[in-house]
């Protein structure tokens, strides 16, 4: 345990929170290295959507190393990649009718970004990106720079260039059009608002607070990119792979974004994986002017198929994942409802959470669920969303005990609703 406080650099977060050494894990449990299980859920940040160590994930990718299946091979075309490409378009692409090329970036959701980012600005010719209000898209200066929270920004040491930053839904409250705000900035040319080349968005935001746009709001804001001619850029990373309750997070507004970034629980196993769909008029990369080593990660192209053809050639996964979803939503408007002046809940789909009063009282409500084993993280602008990410394969049991923790937590912390009417 000293070796992390001595070596390892003081940049480390999430293992502050959870201070034990892990060396197991299965399904929604880990387990530290004397045996002691916790459920999880926060599930790698919205990565392990079909659990730890999944075994028909597994058995395809041990499979595949004991036959010596190329594991690198930079971008040269390999049988995992066709398995893939062929697997993404019959399944995912082709049942809902879209229509889009296919962009093997570096390996993390960042480079996703970045490699939209680029293709914006090189096909319009302008520079600045409009991004929203408590967004986050990555750490590398690209996406850093179109993401709100300021304390990972300030990590960059330049300043952010070429963004227009605009309000989210409901930034001002509920009654506040922010679309109809924006459209009145782009179309005012002294408003000081230079034309944006794209517009970049979270369908339902991880990081900043699990603020879920509403169907409405999407469309509003295809209308208008196409009204003023801006590409709309869907960052799907960690809202996507069935999180929200379909393979897309913004598949229910029906919106055809010119290019969608995915990642995180792409590859179905924990692997680094990222692509990025764009409609093939963006296509304008000439050969190699994007590149990167690891844009051939042919484990991950094999648990990445195999998950596409176990979990997404029918509906009975997703319909499983739904009837999870309203379990989620049933059991937080239970806690809820205990203190309606105080939390309230946000997300959507299986990407939920409470907001609390404050951070602090967050951050006490993680803490006492880590001591009963339970490892849950929280989001937003001041930490103050406890946020639940739990693996779409979860077992109704372990989910269930994970959510009686989480409540207990939060009646020892707020205190008994007796103790708020008094
Ligand atoms: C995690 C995340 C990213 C960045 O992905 P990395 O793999 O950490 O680079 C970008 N956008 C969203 C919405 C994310 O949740």
């Amino acid at each position: 345990m000293e070796i992390f406080q001595q070596v390892e650099s003081s940049v480390r977060s999430y293992c502050r929170s959870f201070p034990v050494v892990f060396s197991q894990a299965r399904e929604a449990s880990l387990f530290t290295t004397d045996g002691t299980r916790y459920i999880d859920f926060l599930a790698g940040a919205g990565t392990l959507n079909y659990g730890h160590n999944n075994p028909v994930l597994k058995a395809a990718l041990l499979e595949y190393i004991q036959q010596d299946g190329v594991t690198h091979g930079l971008d040269m075309y390999t049988e995992a990649k066709e398995s893939f490409l062929n697997a993404f378009q019959s399944h995912i692409l082709e049942p809902r009718d879209m229509e889009y090329k296919i962009m093997f970036t570096g390996p993390t959701g960042t480079n996703a970004v970045e490699a939209a980012l680029k293709i914006a600005r090189k096909k319009t010719g302008r520079t600045d990106i409009l991004s929203f209000t408590n967004g986050f898209h990555g750490c590398t200066l690209g996406a850093l720079g179109i993401t709100g929270n300021s304390s990972k920004r300030s990590g960059a040491g330049i300043p952010a260039v070429g963004v227009q930053r605009a309000p989210f839904e409901g930034y001002y409250g509920k009654d506040i059009d922010t679309i109809a705000m924006i459209d009145k900035l782009l179309s005012d040319p002294s408003s000081g608002y230079d034309k944006p080349a794209a517009a970049i968005f979270e369908p339902i935001q991880g990081e900043g607070g699990l603020t879920a746009a509403s169907v409405e709001w999407m469309q509003g804001l295809e209308r208008l990119c196409r009204k003023h001619d801006i590409l709309l850029i869907a960052d799907d990373i960690q809202s996507g792979n069935g999180r929200s309750g379909d393979f897309f997070a913004f598949e229910a507004a029906g919106i055809s974004p010119d290019m969608i970034t995915c990642s995180k629980s792409l590859s179905g196993y924990g692997l680094p994986f990222a692509i990025m769909l764009l409609k093939p008029e963006l296509d304008i990369f000439s050969p190699g002017e994007h590149n990167g080593t690891f844009r051939g990660n042919n484990l991950a192209f094999v648990t990445a198929t195999k998950t596409i053809e176990h979990y997404w050639a029918d509906d009975r996964f997703i319909n499983a994942v739904r009837a999870k979803c309203d379990i989620l939503k049933d059991r937080l408007q239970a806690i809820t409802d205990q203190y309606p002046e105080q939390i309230n809940m946000k997300g959507r789909g299986f990407m939920r959470g409470i907001e609390m009063p404050n951070g602090d009282i967050a951050a006490e409500i993680t803490a006492e669920c880590f001591q009963n084993n339970l490892i849950i993280e929280t989001s937003g602008s001041e930490d103050q969303v406890v946020k639940c990410l739990i693996p779409l394969i979860v077992a109704e049991d372990d989910l269930n005990e994970g959510l009686d923790i989480l409540e207990a937590a939060v009646k020892k912390v707020l205190g008994s609703k007796k103790h708020f009417d008094a």
